[in-house]
């Protein structure tokens, strides 16, 4: 049996005072509920609040990008070696509002996970079609596509390490999501990607993409969905905890 995984992305949202708060919820909810690995990806000047008040538990946190440099003049660039200063456990790599927003390259984002890894975190790779590929039936086409450049650039020990997030670009944010079946379908795609590196059956695959209380368990339930990267949800302490309650 693997692990269930719920991580919340707070994406650009927060400050110190909420987060206190939060957090607190977060701390409840990893006590609650000891079976289910529980994350928090923070933004870069909320790390150090995480490492303070996170410190003791059970609970990974980390950024939300990673540089694919490993130093020097890249202003406004973020490197591994100051994540893990802030003993960071995890990043996201490759979220869509990265690959859209930034122009972030397949290529780029596995570089990124490579960067994550040297440095001792588990990266969270996003991969994830758009409506319109969904619509086109392209979706098996483009998660290995994305997912191809991974493979290239980490060797299988490396590849262990990264916590595969399949976030349909159409379901983020929209309260649209695939059925559970739908999404099951797809991971099981992922896991076949994953056979000829001998992990399939142990490399966590979770969904993301308007999970919420009221869905989230039946996700969960799918035999190849191992928990969920949780947006809007994850900013409410209540609606966490549910979540992570979905997942037991
Ligand atoms: P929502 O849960 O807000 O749809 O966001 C999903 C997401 O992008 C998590 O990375």
């Amino acid at each position: 049996m693997r692990p269930q995984w719920v991580i919340g992305n707070w994406k650009m949202n927060g400050g110190l005072a909420a987060n206190q708060a939060l957090l607190a919820g977060v701390l409840d909810a990893a006590r609650l509920v000891g079976s289910v690995r529980i994350g928090v990806s923070a933004p870069f000047p909320y790390l150090l609040q995480c490492q303070q008040m996170l410190g003791e538990s059970s609970v990974v946190w980390g950024a939300q990008d990673i540089s694919a440099e490993i130093g020097g003049a890249f202003t406004g660039e973020v490197s591994g070696a100051m994540l893990s200063d802030f003993d960071c456990g995890i990043v996201i790599v490759g979220h869509s509002e990265r690959r859209i927003y930034h122009g972030e390259s397949e290529g780029r984002v596995a570089e990124k996970a490579l960067r994550a890894v040297e440095n001792g975190m588990r990266p969270v790779f996003c991969i994830g079609e758009t409506q319109a590929q969904h619509d086109a039936g392209e979706t098996e086409a483009v998660l290995a596509r994305q997912l191809s450049p991974l493979f290239v650039l980490l060797n299988d020990t490396r590849l262990a390490m990264v916590i595969v997030a399949y976030e349909p670009v159409w379901a983020i944010g929209t309260g649209k999501t695939p059925t559970p079946e739908g999404a099951q379908a797809v991971h099981r795609f992922i896991r076949t990607q994953l056979a000829a590196h001998g992990l399939a059956d142990t490399l966590p695959v979770i969904y993301g993409g308007s999970v919420k209380p009221d869905n989230a368990a039946r996700f969960f339930a799918q035999p190849d969905i191992d928990g969920g990267l949780i947006g809007g949800a994850s900013l409410d302490a209540a609606e966490f905890l549910a979540i992570v309650k979905a997942a037991q």
